[in-house]
């Protein structure tokens, strides 16, 4: 029981990501078309054109690996007899299937999200790093989803 709320976590974790690198992305895009300098909006320059491509790339893939989880752990559990006596074990051998699976969202999506609010934040220049604009907080709030759900630094437990 207790396992299986951590693979549930795990994968609920991934999508949290998801939302959070597009927030990021959104707000960047928004930034860097207004910014102006060296006479150009900053979404103008080719460096800051390959940052946004690569947080929507990466964004793209973690988005993929949630649905595809998704509907893999939903084929499984519509597969089952809600009637069954023993329903609560069938589901819960059903979610153990995708422990792996739950595991690899939350790492790589963990990961990606810190690239990705990173890389926003960077965009911001000096105006990322005070608390006036929302990204300061994406890299803060960011940090904690490579802790949580059981998985410290390089450890996956
Ligand atoms: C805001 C917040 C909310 C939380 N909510 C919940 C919750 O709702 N439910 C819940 O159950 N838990 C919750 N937690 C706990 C969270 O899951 C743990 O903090 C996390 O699993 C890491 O464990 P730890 O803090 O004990 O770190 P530790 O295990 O003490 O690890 C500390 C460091 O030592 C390293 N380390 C540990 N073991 C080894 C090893 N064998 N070899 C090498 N290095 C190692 C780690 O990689 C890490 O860098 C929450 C934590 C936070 C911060």
């Amino acid at each position: 029981m207790a396992f299986n709320t951590l693979n549930i976590g795990r994968y609920k974790l991934g999508g949290a990501c998801v939302g959070s690198c597009k927030i990021a992305l959104q707000d960047a895009v928004t930034y860097t078309k207004q910014r102006v300098q060296f006479g150009k909006a900053l979404a103008e320059f080719g460096l800051i054109k390959h940052k946004i491509a690569e947080i929507a790339i990466r964004t793209f893939t973690v988005e993929s690996m949630v649905y595809r989880t998704a509907g893999m752990i939903d084929r499984i559990l519509k597969s089952l007899d809600p009637q069954a006596e023993d329903s609560g074990v069938q589901m819960a051998k059903g979610i153990e299937e995708y422990a792996i699976e739950d595991s690899i969202n939350k790492v790589y999506a963990s990961e990606m999200l810190d690239y990705v609010v990173d890389e926003a934040l960077q965009m911001h220049g000096g105006y990322g790093y005070i608390q006036d604009y929302a990204v300061e907080r994406y890299y803060r709030d960011s940090r904690i989803n490579r802790i949580w759900k059981g998985r410290t630094r390089s450890t996956v437990c």
